[in-house]
């Protein structure tokens, strides 16, 4: 232990704090210091205050994390003294001492995170057991079985967690475990219940003699440095690899830390009345408001969530659902699988109690963890459930209806980008399929992939763009890369509290647990189902539908997904009640737009023209045009184009007949259009009636060094007039003859790529023309803007003088980045996965929005437009429109609308409704207590 003198944060003649008391009634503490306690601690602490029945303890604070990384593993002077303090108060109110071998007191020491990151860090229980005091616990519990078992599991752990012997490979064994079983074969045995006490105890000097052999050190034998040993490891594993990876997928800040929390045992080992469990005051994957859950009899906290006993269901409704699910009789569930509420009902009545206090008091459903000792309920945690986003939405929705939350706080409480779960697809009920296996169904969606054993090959095999399915047995923190690199995960063991299952589950994808009639076989990668004559060997691809917890042989046809249930309706209108931002859709067929008008849409942001040009046998219209030597022949070309052009802005502006499309003339270099092989070019040749080899030379002619930088957008539109103005026409006889009918439309005309104001003067002069003519033609009239991207950085600089021609913007931020960057939006992927691993990107640019770089050129844009043209209507359409964070810089800078893909647009609905109500409580907080800002205030603006 390195233990170094106060830093001088110390108050003059009193120490600073760095370690909270709970328990007996009384805390430190309160669920508002989660900054500072962890979500475990400050929750503990919560519900010491309210009376709950929580075994006593005290937490290390984050800011000794911070210390510790920042002093080269070293503590604040202060923290020894109130590290003793704290262990003994815990002595006081549990009647035991610690280290004491006539009654010892044990104790677990866990990490804590503000925001929960499961099964990410390091625990170590059963601290406290030496050779002295074991035999003080066996006084304790009457039961020299249970004190050995307890010490065989804490050396095991101690020697894994803190002194870091685990597996040297992929194939290796856990070491522990290879001793366990060599013993269980040497002696005939099955299950770790049937080890005698002699058994044990060999185990236990079996793995500390393995600890000498391969780590060269002595087992700790002082409790106090154990628990020295056990707080370093905690700390250390905030920045082991899968906390790093998880804090990258979640956006977690590295700089937060984790706190530690030290607890007085209690045993869910001690025997048939004692148990440990997870609940859930509601279903978190439908959000169904009721209490249910897993649990285990006589087993330690641990066992649950690593799903390596498959445990029972807390209520009876849930355990005959089960029971019906896998075909077992009623005798059978009674006899092997019983709920708690019919194996130990007063606890069950405890914890039902306990559950509804809970969800009162913190007016959001809980994810619990308890223990029964001796019929006696403890409470070891309780945080805000992770759920799917069905389960978000009903949840936060029926909470309104119950007047527990108001609709803002409903809002806040369902994450955008979450949303995107209840846009995955299901299975085709038409597809024909073959079910092979069935397991619980833990997180949902439907996913085809092909099978891999191990989170190594998810992640080498999904590199190379490929689509797995990770099967395991079941999933430890470790496997978490290759978890986020499958497409779904199937595992043979665990329950709904699963690791596998709370991690899918917050990661939003399909997953499969508890799946027991797979045996896998890791070392032929292969896996049978029991029953049956199916056998999947790696690489075969399978499908699982992580809704109904079946699987299915091959690859099953999927279907769109239909979020739209009464609870997802409410919810989204409350989202358009609050925010400012207008959302768009990207669209350029009439079948986008109608999708996209389902979703919300109120208008069209960007319809990219030159993807009509790609349909059927228009392209060769297209491609006609381009090979023209002359204007006539280009103006043949396109009469060619024209009336399917305008047929297809007739079906887009009467599909959102009423609200405003952004249609955007033709933008890419013309050689995207032509033929690239040889057999291509023979055949348009041929069409065309002219030599292959006159097309060959007007290809290469196109040809462009850079061609994103070439030939492209509106410089276009000045070389070739007649396309803009065709284009220009099409537009507005399409809106003419709406209006003919009756449909009213809003037309806004955007030039591309434009840097010079002289570039949009020119072109939105023969537009207005055109349009004139038209009108004129048509005997109508029907307004229309002419407006422009802002995708090139000069644009954005000089976006005073380009207002004075353009009455709208739109912030074109796939080539505004590549350009800002100098990275190619077509080519980043080479080098990206380098720069984000390395932090020198925080993410891909090109999906999340570079808010300090390409950022300041929309600020700057914004403020130079509208000093101009103060009434400048101003969007962005690039991809960032529908990514939840960059939706909130657009609210910030003041834009009037995002547009994005279609299924994108409920998750930018809900993001800009967080922007606006964020920012209500941000200017809140600044007006009333800007010189008072508590922590708490902290965490709502940074969730
Ligand atoms: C953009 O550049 O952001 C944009 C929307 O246009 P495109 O992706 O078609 O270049
Ligand atoms: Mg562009």
């Amino acid at each position: 232990m390195a233990i170094e003198a106060s830093n001088g944060h110390a108050k003059k003649g009193r120490s600073k704090r760095y370690v909270y008391s709970f328990g007996g009634g009384k805390a430190d503490g309160n669920a508002d210091m989660n900054w500072l306690l962890g979500g475990k601690g400050a929750n503990l602490a919560e519900m010491a205050e309210l009376g709950l029945p929580v075994p006593p303890g005290m937490t290390i604070s984050t800011e000794v994390c911070t210390y510790y990384y920042a002093y080269s593993h070293a503590y604040p002077g202060e923290l020894e003294q109130q590290v003793h303090k704290g262990v003994t108060r815990i002595e006081k109110i549990i009647g035991r001492r610690f280290g004491d071998p006539k009654n010892p007191l044990l104790l677990s020491v866990r990490s804590g995170a503000r925001i929960s990151m499961p099964g990410m860090m390091d625990t170590v229980l059963n601290l406290g057991l030496n050779d002295n005091t074991v035999q003080g616990l066996i006084k304790q519990s009457g039961s020299p079985r249970f004190a050995y078992d307890c010490y065989r599991r804490f050396v095991q752990m101690y020697g894994d967690v803190v002194l870091g012997l685990k597996p040297e490979s992929k194939t290796e064994r856990d070491p522990f475990e290879k001793i366990i079983e060599e013993k269980k074969a040497a002696k005939g045995i099955e299950l770790d219940t049937e080890f005698s006490v002699d058994d044990l105890c060999e185990l236990v000097n079996q793995f500390k003699s393995m600890i000498q052999d391969r780590l060269h050190l002595s087992f700790p034998n002082d409790p106090q440095e154990q628990l020295w040993g056990a707080i370093g490891a905690v700390f250390g594993s905030w920045n082991n690899p899968r906390a790093i990876t998880y804090r990258k997928i979640e956006h977690i800040p590295e700089e937060w830390g984790t706190a530690v929390t030290v607890q007085a045992m209690v045993f869910g080992n001690l025997g048939d009345d004692c148990a440990t469990g997870v609940a859930f005051t509601r279903d978190l994957s439908t959000g169904e408001n009721v209490l249910n859950g897993d649990f285990l009899v006589n087993a330690q906290g641990e066992d649950v969530v690593a799903g390596i006993r498959t445990p029972q269901q807390i209520t009876l409704a849930a355990s005959r659902e089960r029971a019906n699910r896998e075909g077992q009789s009623e005798k059978d569930r009674q006899q092997y699988y019983p709920s708690l509420e019919e194996l130990m009902p007063t606890c069950f009545a405890t914890l039902q109690q306990i559950a509804s206090t809970l969800e009162a008091h913190y007016k959001d459903a809980q994810d619990i963890e308890f223990t029964i000792q001796g019929g006696q309920l403890w409470m070891l945690q309780t945080r805000a459930g992770k759920r799917t986003a069905a389960a978000a939405i009903k949840i936060a929705v029926d909470m309104v209806h119950q007047g527990l939350i108001d609709e803002r706080t409903a809002i806040l409480r369902v994450a955008p980008a979450q949303l995107d779960q209840l846009l995955h697809p299901t299975l085709d009920p038409a597809a024909s399929k073959e079910r092979i296996a069935r397991g619980l169904p833990a997180s949902p969606g439907a996913v085809s992939g092909q099978v891999v054993f191990s989170a190594e090959d998810a992640e080498a095999i999904a590199r190379k763009g490929q689509k797995v399915i990770l099967v395991r047995i079941e999933t430890s923190p470790d496997d978490i890369n290759g978890m986020h690199a499958a497409q779904g995960i199937l595992t043979a063991r665990g329950g709904a509290s699963s690791h596998a299952a709370l991690v899918s589950r917050g990661m939003g994808k399909c997953a499969i647990v508890g799946c027991e009639a797979l045996e896998i076989d890791y070392e032929h990668e292969q896996f049978s189902v029991r029953g049956s004559t199916a056998l999947i060997h790696a690489g075969d691809w399978i499908t699982l539908d992580g809704s109904t917890g079946e699987v299915f042989r091959g690859q099953v046809q999927t279907r769109d997904p239909n979020p739209e249930t009464p609870e997802f309706k409410s919810f989204m209108e409350w989202t358009d009640h609050f925010r400012r931002l207008r959302v768009r859709a990207n669209a350029d067929t009439p079948h986008d737009a109608t999708v996209a008008r389902e979703f919300g849409a109120e208008g069209i942001g960007l319809c990219r023209t030159e993807h009509m040009f790609f349909e059927g046998d228009r392209i060769d219209a297209v491609r006609e045009m381009i090979l023209a030597d002359d204007t006539v022949g280009r103006i043949r070309a396109l009469e060619k184009i024209f009336p399917m052009q305008k047929e297809d802005f007739v079906g887009i502006l009467r599909a959102m007949a009423g609200l405003p499309v952004t249609i955007r003339l033709l933008d890419p270099p013309l050689h995207e259009f032509l033929p690239n092989t040889e057999g291509e070019i023979e055949d348009l040749a041929g069409k065309l009636g002219v030599a292959a080899d006159q097309l060959r030379s007007k290809r290469n002619a196109l040809h462009e060094a850079n061609p994103m930088l070439g030939h492209r957008g509106c410089r276009l539109g000045i070389t070739f007039p007649e396309i803009y103005e065709a284009q220009a026409r099409a537009i507005m006889e399409a809106a003419c003859d709406l209006a003919h009918e009756g449909v009213h439309t809003i037309p806004e005309i955007m030039v591309p790529l434009v840097g010079f104001k002289r570039e949009l003067e020119i072109l939105r002069e023969r537009i207005i023309r055109i349009c004139g003519e038209v009108a004129q033609a048509k005997g109508t009239t029907v307004p229309f803007t002419v407006g422009t991207m802002i995708e090139v950085p000069r644009a954005a600089v000089v976006a005073d003088t380009i207002a004075e021609v353009a009455e709208f913007f739109s912030f074109g931020t796939n080539d505004l980045t590549q350009m800002t960057l100098g990275v190619s939006r077509d080519d980043a992927g080479k080098f990206l996965s380098d720069y984000i691993s390395q932090s020198i990107f925080p993410q891909d640019p090109f999906v999340s929005l570079d808010q300090n770089g390409v950022g300041q050129l929309i600020d700057l844009a914004v403020r130079k437009g509208r000093t101009t043209r103060p009434d400048l209507k101003i969007g962005i359409c690039g991809e960032h429109g529908g990514d939840p964070s960059s939706v909130v810089f657009c609210h910030q800078a003041g834009l009037d609308y995002v547009s994005c893909s279609p299924y994108r647009v409920p998750i930018a609905r809900l993001a800009a409704a967080h922007a606006a109500l964020r920012e209500k409580v941000v200017s809140k907080i600044t007006d009333s207590a800007r010189s008072k800002r508590t922590r708490t205030d902290q965490a709502i603006i940074t969730v």
